[in-house]
């Protein structure tokens, strides 16, 4: 579940906008206070000083600065043809500002600085035949080695990401819900049930499986109270000058405007999701990440639920940044580093693929998002949609992003309640497995309905062998 956040990233643009004034206003305090203070420590004014006179970079909220000489890797491994369809079809779908991104006949040219005005230049490929090899860790299918009998996912190293935290952190990240005194419904804990069963699946056929998050506890080592002072800048930045410091109750209406609600989101979701980046990154380096989520419908209070009849399915690929996003320094950078690291081509099809075997195993219907406003269709299937997210960003390969089940629908609800099961039972008067086995099996039939075809295996009449590409 992805419901709408409330501090959008066009607010913290606003913050960010504003903080290249407060670089180099805290620059000129260190200055006049050093005459003064000669025992503080030099070094502290020096990183301070040096943030001063840089030309201001304008990051987002927790975010890395983009290493632009990165790109160097890339020139000349894609055609402009390319380039511009990926740009505009896929990731540049909102449009953006006119200086952000130029294509012109040979090369892109790329704001790195908009204070500083400077540049990346991308050199094109001239043709297909030129086209030099995209430097990436991960492998696509093609590049894997032909599948072991019976072992149709042989090789291949998936990266499972149990959405959220579940546990004692459900109702921090409203992810909680409880109806009379039924069992709550915490969506951390069902992702990771379901990671378990499909992981075990995955093995069986072969495939090196690990977990982003194998317990229902954080991975970031940091906590709420790590992030109250910039919560409290961001709010005011943000137009509430004196921020409260407290929740009153899960149905305040101020809630967002509070330093605790802020904190806390800057905890369970950026900081977090930014450290599951640097563990799949850093330490994971598989060739795909399957992010596993439910979803629901606004449910309005947590401890009196609106329960629906509404169920459906969704899946996610990175794109369709908004203009606002792209504005943003590290999230262009990102960007246009994912887009040459051709993972859509990747995890298109991957998750259309995907997305039909669970439509096939759920009977649920594709879910339409009520507005464009921050999604893109794209694919075959009807199931699969463009969106900037955290993790669909971030992690450097292939990333498809699961949003089967309405989590507060009558169905979904009855089927949670039942827990997980062996078989089949009939619930609601219909004969079903349970909803973990069959999320699981469904993900796992789809792996092999992708692989099975487009890698060389038992299954597929022509293998087509390619070299591997050279991992940078
Ligand atoms: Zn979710």
């Amino acid at each position: 579940m992805n419901r709408y956040i409330v501090i959008s990233d066009l607010r913290f643009n606003d913050l960010n906008v504003h903080r290249a004034d407060a670089a180099k206003q805290f620059a000129w305090n260190a200055l006049a206070w050093r005459t003064r203070l000669v025992t503080t420590s030099t070094l502290l004014f020096t990183a301070i000083l040096a943030a001063g006179l840089q030309a201001a970079e304008n990051i987002s909220v927790l975010g890395n600065k983009p290493r632009w000489n990165i790109l160097e890797h890339y020139q000349q491994t894609i055609t402009r043809g390319e380039f511009a369809h990926l740009i505009n079809d896929v990731y540049g779908t909102h449009g953006f500002a006119p200086d952000l991104i130029e294509i012109e006949d040979d090369t892109a040219r790329i704001l790195m600085n908009r204070d500083a005005q400077k540049f990346f230049t991308l050199r094109f490929a001239s043709g297909r035949e030129e086209q030099k090899l995209v430097p990436r860790l991960w492998r696509s299918a093609k590049s894997l080695p032909r599948a072991k009998r019976d072992k149709l996912l042989s090789g291949l190293k998936i990266a499972l990401d149990p959405g959220h935290l579940g546990g004692s952190w459900a109702k921090m990240e409203e992810r909680w819900f409880q109806v009379g005194d039924s069992k709550p419904v915490q969506e951390g804990d069902l992702t990771l049930r379901v990671a378990q069963l499909l992981a075990t699946r995955l093995r069986d056929l072969g495939a090196k499986v690990s977990f982003v998050r194998s317990v229902d506890e954080p991975t970031t080592s940091t906590r709420p109270d790590d992030f109250r002072e910039l919560a409290r800048k961001i709010l005011i930045k943000n137009g509430v000058p004196q921020p409260r410091a407290d929740v009153l109750e899960p149905t305040d209406p101020g809630k967002e405007q509070t330093i605790r609600w802020q904190s806390e989101i800057l905890f369970y979701r950026y900081s977090e999701i930014r450290r599951r980046a640097a563990l799949v990154n850093f330490k994971l380096h598989p060739d795909l990440v399957i992010c596993l989520h439910f979803n629901a419908e606004g449910w309005g209070d947590p401890t009196n639920p609106t329960l629906t009849d509404t169920n459906h399915l969704h899946l996610l690929v990175n794109g369709s940044f908004l203009a606002e996003e792209l504005e943003f320094d590290d999230e262009r950078f990102e960007m246009i580093r994912r887009l040459l690291s051709r993972a859509y081509d990747e995890e298109l099809p991957l998750a259309d693929t995907i997305a039909l075997a669970m439509a096939r195993e759920t009977g649920l219907p594709p879910y339409a998002y009520p507005t464009t406003n921050s999604t893109t269709k794209v694919g075959t299937s009807g199931y699969v949609y463009a969106r900037n997210l955290l993790a669909t960003r971030l992690y450097r390969c292939p990333v498809v992003y699961c949003e089967p089940y309405v989590m507060n629908s009558n169905d979904v609800f009855a089927r949670i309640q039942a827990g997980d099961y062996e078989g089949t039972r009939k619930i609601n008067g219909v004969e079903r497995k349970s909803i973990f086995r069959e999320y699981a099996d469904s993900v796992a039939n789809g792996l092999v309905d992708y692989y099975s075809n487009a890698r060389g295996g038992s299954r597929s009449p022509n293998p087509m062998p390619q070299p591997a590409p050279s991992a940078k």
